[in-house]
């Protein structure tokens, strides 16, 4: 973004534009919405901007543009028509300190005006930093045709009610009340009565609100998928659009927390590695602190939260404390490693069942059924199993396992920076302290990326 949109305070500020032709009043059409005192400096004014001087709308100064007229201006317009006269006024007000837009000069403004859907005070800019200007177009005709016209009268009475309505418990169910007011209330009343029938709607509206009793809080304990924000549930799209709270595990890219609702408290409950930076009891204590206060919390755990997510230590802490929850599945780790390396997690004549398997438990190295895993054609899909690979190497060996069954280690699974590291039970913890790097990793045991089927066992060490 090499332009941030903001709303600039221009009540009572001087705003000057340096011009006097078709272009100058084209600005001012746009401007004269805004609150500010307009000065228009040029030697050839049109005869539109004398009108304008006579009413009192404008401040009319018919000279060359000169130093010290952008003192105090927060804005300068440099729209002459002519390109070497823009950037002489260009250069006289960046001096005096104003901001400055040439017309139809990107490159030298130091900002642009972006295209306007004017609902006052609900105000729509929209912006391509010239990239566009169609896109821009369509967009604004789209919103334009959306939004009725009298949204900007409803949003202007609800400001005056926003006092009143803090009486309502702040989070779910003030946000509710407004939610009703501008999507049901308002469109019906102003249709029916006009304008002077939102107030006493509004009124009527907030005392049912009042009178209603507070809404119960709720966790989600919700799955986050593997890293692309694409393979989200639409549930837990939704969940996480609603959400007062959300408790997020470290596994969670920032790309999925930012369509958490913008007033979401958003807590990063993150464990680092083996030693959990907020303990299993404090991310507990957490999430019934805020359901208790009525908040809708969203729990977000990496992949699904019932593979090694810790579900039942939290289901367990919510149920004691008579909490409503639900659980939201999510695409696991394994499943998104396997469409990595475009392989099935089961085959048939291959493999008829599948063991998710964790490197390490709370005790440190976890003992897995050595044997069964050592067959031939068995398939595990191990997480958290990089620190632990010389360990389950070594059972493996021990219990009979050919050093030559196919491993792939996917690292960041479905995300941008993904990693294949192809290799063999026999070159596991070498090829993994080769391959280096500290994203989340899982081990597929007894599959090769389809590519590299082929020439096993004499297997390339890394794909992209
Ligand atoms: N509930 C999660 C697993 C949590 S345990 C799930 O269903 O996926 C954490 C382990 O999951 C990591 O150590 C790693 O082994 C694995 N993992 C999670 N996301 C991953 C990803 N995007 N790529 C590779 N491995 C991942």
């Amino acid at each position: 973004m090499d332009h941030f949109p903001i709303f600039l305070a221009l009540q009572g500020r001087r705003v000057v534009i340096a011009g006097g032709g078709e272009t100058a009043l084209a600005k001012l059409r746009i401007l004269r919405k805004t609150t500010a005192r307009l000065s228009v400096i040029t030697e050839a004014p049109d005869p539109a901007l004398q009108d304008l001087a006579t009413k009192g709308q404008i401040t009319l100064i018919t000279r060359p543009f000169g130093p010290g007229d952008a003192l105090c201006a927060a804005l300068v317009y440099a729209a002459t028509d002519d390109p070497v006269e823009d950037r002489r006024v260009a250069k006289l007000a960046r001096a005096d300190g104003a901001l400055v837009n040439l017309v139809d000069n990107l490159e030298d403004s130091q900002f642009i005006t972006p295209a306007i859907v004017d609902r006052d005070p609900v105000t729509i800019a929209i912006g391509t930093e010239g990239a566009a200007p169609v896109l821009a177009r369509a967009i604004k005709a789209d919103l334009e045709a959306r939004l009725a016209p009298s949204l900007g009268v409803a949003a202007r009475v609800g400001k005056g009610f926003r006092k009143l309505a803090e009486a309502l418990p702040m989070g779910r169910k003030r946000r509710e009340f407004w939610a009703e007011f501008y999507f049901d209330t308002a469109p019906q009343v102003i249709e029916k009565e006009g304008e002077s029938g939102l107030s006493p709607a509004l009124s009527a509206l907030l005392s049912r609100y009042l009178a209603a009793a507070p809404a119960p809080g709720r966790v989600d304990l919700v799955g986050a998928g593997p890293g692309d924000p694409e393979l989200l549930t639409l549930k837990a799209r939704r969940l996480l659009d609603r959400a007062d709270v959300v408790i997020h595990d470290r596994l969670v890219p920032q790309a999925i927390l930012e369509l958490a609702r913008r007033e979401a408290l958003i807590i990063d409950a993150g464990k680092e590695g083996f030693g959990p930076s907020m303990s299993q009891g404090d991310i507990c204590a957490l999430m019934v602190e805020h359901a208790a206060q009525g908040a809708h919390v969203v729990r977000l755990k990496g992949g699904d939260p019932a593979v090694f997510g810790r579900l039942d230590e939290e289901i367990a802490a919510l149920t004691q404390a008579g909490i409503a929850w639900s659980v939201v599945p999510g695409i696991t780790a394994a499943s998104a490693a396997a469409a990595g390396i475009g392989q099935s997690l089961t085959k048939r004549d291959r493999n008829s069942a599948l063991r998710l398997v964790t490197g390490h438990d709370m005790q440190g190295f976890a003992e897995q059924d050595w044997r069964g895993l050592a067959r031939p054609g068995a398939v595990a899909a191990i997480y958290m199993g990089k620190r632990g690979a010389r360990f389950i190497q070594g059972r493996l060996m021990m219990h009979g396992a050919d050093p030559q069954t196919p491993v792939t280690a996917v690292e960041n699974a479905s995300r941008p920076d993904a990693r294949v590291i192809a290799t063999t039970l026999a070159r596991l913890p070498n090829a993994l302290a080769e391959a280096g790097g500290n994203s989340p990793v899982i081990l597929l045991y007894g599959l090769a990326p389809r590519a590299a089927e082929a020439a096993l066992p004499q297997l390339s060490e890394e794909f992209a």
